[in-house]
Parts: structure tokens; sequence; C-alpha cells
């Protein structure tokens, strides 16, 4: 297959004058959602009110919109389930792939992993007490730290903030020699890059939807089971919809078949329904073209950058292969310059303390804007635009 990306391109609405290279916090609204999501308000919600569960095929939405998230990431058709913010899809698959490992007590994770998996990480072991420990180590010394002592390796694949990719293949692969399993955090793989979490033997898996997969802000998150352990995890968070039979009204919980278990509460219809229209961009993409793609735009970027701005340094690995889709550079003002930068009409974000981070999403983001974004850079660090005192005052979402 390959790719049209201007086809691709035209899927989206991006407002006049802007190049967005925020896709991998907030991916754009995609054209249909609009009208799938007014569907699903008017029609479904507003005509079949509750009937709509059945008719409207609400109940089924979290494993058919699930099942398509699964092609863009090795899983197999009914393996993957949506639902709940990504905070929670973590804690739930690393609340059940600790329980399959009993005799052991460590979660293995890195330093460089979002601070709120990490958080949501500490938050179980303080509910489980029984020596239980979060262990952290420096990103690159994982592979190292992989003893016998690990219950669960907690990673996520791609860096949040320099995009430095770990090697799931390999890693896994370690775990399990040495009797662990695995939890993937794809928060910044689903929708930027090939995942094969059959193929590298993944255990369990999480992810969201509203970065590279454009459901809206509030997207609901996806987690994978791999089959092997689908019917056995037991799951922590036991939701009435993750029960064999909710309209029974049990009052003892009997977990669900198969990923059905990782559902908790009621689904979110009309993100879902956003969702579901975004997808739609993966009937004409392939992610292989997406990523060779997104290489080409994130070398261009980083040459440009390089070229004129000796005062900024890369902060992402400089070989692709080891990177995500994002770039970063450093500079101590950083937060003044994506200020400066955004008012230019170039969107980006920061991450503390210093990172300005940049993401490149070929479905709608192509060469002249990423050259016009650099160039956009260099002139305000040359110009030092972003030496302001209204630029320096942070809100409240950086
Ligand atoms: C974006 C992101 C999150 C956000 O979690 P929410 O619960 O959806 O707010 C968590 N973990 C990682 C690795 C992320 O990149």
């Amino acid at each position: 297959m390959t790719t049209d990306f201007a086809a691709t391109r035209a899927l989206f609405h991006l407002p006049e004058g802007i190049v967005y290279l925020d896709g991998n916090s907030l991916g754009p609204l995609p054209v249909a959602a609009r009208t799938r999501v007014a569907d699903a308000v008017t029609a479904e919600w507003g005509e079949m009110l509750i009937t709509g569960w059945n008719r409207a095929g609400w109940m089924d939405l979290p494993r058919r919109v699930g099942d398509r998230i699964g092609r863009l990431i090795g899983a197999d058709p009914g393996t993957v389930v949506m639902g709940d913010t990504l905070s929670i899809k973590v804690y739930q698959a690393l609340a059940s792939a600790l329980e399959l490992v009993p005799q052991r007590r460590v979660i293995l994770s890195d330093t460089g992993n979002f601070p709120s998996d990490l958080y949501m990480a500490d938050g179980l072991v303080r509910t489980l007490g029984q020596g239980y420990a979060l262990k952290t180590v420096a990103p690159e010394e994982v592979e190292a730290a992989i003893d016998g002592s690990v219950a669960v390796l907690m990673l996520t694949e791609v860096d949040y903030r320099t995009g430095r990719k770990h090697d799931m293949a390999r890693l896994t692969a370690k775990a399990h020699a040495a009797g662990a399993l695995t939890v993937w955090d794809l928060a910044h793989s689903a929708g930027a890059l090939p995942v094969d979490l059959a193929g590298c033997g993944a255990d369990f898996a999480v992810g969201c939807s509203y970065k590279y997969l454009n459901s809206g802000p509030g997207g609901p998150a996806f987690i994978y089971v791999a089959p092997r352990h689908a019917d056995t995890a037991r799951p922590a968070l036991s939701g009435w919809l993750g029960h064999e039979a909710p309209f029974a009204f049990d009052l003892d919980y009997r977990p669900g078949a198969g990923i059905e278990r990782m559902r908790v509460g009621t689904p979110p219809i009309l993100q879902l329904a956003a969702l579901d229209a975004a997808m739609d961009a993966w009937d004409i993409a392939d992610i292989h073209d997406v990523r060779a793609r997104s290489i080409d735009l994130s070398e261009a970027f980083i040459a440009r950058v390089e070229a004129a701005c000796p005062m900024l340094s890369l902060a992402s690995p400089r070989d692709p292969a080891a990177r995500g889709s994002q770039v970063s550079f450093r500079h101590p003002e950083g937060y003044a310059i994506m200020q400066a930068l955004i008012a230019e009409g170039v969107i980006g974000d920061f991450r503390a303390p210093d990172i300005l981070r940049f993401g490149f999403t070929p479905l709608y983001i192509g060469m002249a804007e990423v050259e016009a974004a650099a160039d956009t850079l260099a002139r305000i660090m040359a110009s030092e635009a972003w030496n302001r005192a209204d630029y320096k005052r942070r809100a409240r979402v950086t």
C-alpha cells in the first residue's frame, strides 16, 4: 500500500495559518467526527434514548473500536477493549499482571516514564502492601536491572519527553527469560509507528486514543491482554461491565470472557463515536508509510533547526530508529520560546524543565509545514523574540 497523504490530510480540520506539531499530545479534529458525533447525539441518543445500547450497538462499541486499534499495534481481533483513562488502564494492567506472578514483589520501570504511570504504580503498591515495591532505574539501565526479583516490567515504549524508544521485542524477551511479565504503555506509539504486540509476546499493553489516534480531548484509553492470559488475568477494577453477565445483576463477581473482563463501567459513547470516525483514516493509511514519512519529516526538522539554531541542543536520539515520532530540543528558556512560537502559529509544547517538544504526524503534516516551522523557530531564536515577560508566565497546561 502506498498511502496518499494528500487524501489523509483532507480528513482533518486544521485551523488556517497554523502549523500543528502537537498531535502527539492532542490530535486534531477529524472532519468525519463532526457528523459521527452529531449523529450519535441526535439520531441515537436523541431518538433512541436507552434503546441505543442495543439498537445503535453502543454496548459493542468498546470492542469494535478496540479491534480497529488492534490492527495498528499487532493485536489479534478480540484482544483490545476501550474504556476509562490511560492512568486507570495502567493500574488495571499492572494489578492483573502482578497477580499472575504471585511469588514476586517488584515492579520495574524507568525514570523516563510518564509520571502518571509511576504514580498509579505507587498507589497500587500502597494498596497492596505485603512488600510490593516500585523500582525505577535510568532508561538505559532497564535491561541490566531485569532480574529474578522482578514480577512486572512496566515501561512506556516511547519517552514522552525525548522520544527515546525502548526495544520492545528485546526487553520483553529478557523479562520473560527472567520469569517476569510486561506491561507496555503505547501512548506515544499507537498510530505513530508499527507495534507488534503479538509478535513481541507482550503480556499487557495500554495506550491513549487522543494523541496519535485523534479521538479528541478526554477520549478513552485502550487495554490489550495477550490471549494466553485473557481468561486467567483477574481484574482488580471489577466493575459490572466486566462481569460475565452484567444484566443478571448477581451479587457475586464473575469475570467475563477474555478481554471483556477489562471493561469497568459504562463506556463514553460520544467519545467513542469520535474515535470511530478518527479511525477511518487508517482505512487509507498504512502505519509503515506513516513511520517512514515521520522519519523524513523529523530528520528534515532536526537538520534545519541545528543549522540555524546552535543555542538549541537536541534532546532526542539522533538515530531515527531509536526515536518515536517526536523531536525535542533543550533550552533553559524553552517555555518562553514555545510561547513565542505559538504566537507565530507554530504549535508544539513544553515539558519541564527545559524541553521544547515537536510531534510529527504525517497524516496531516507535510514537509512544507515542517520547514516553515523550523524557519519560524530560527527567526525567534535569532531575534530573541521570546524574551518577553508575558511569554515567561506559565499557564496551567504547558
Ligand atoms: C499521555 C499519557 C498519559 C495520560 O494519561 P491519562 O490518564 O489519559 O490522562 C499517561 N501515560 C503516558 C505514558 C502518557 O503519554
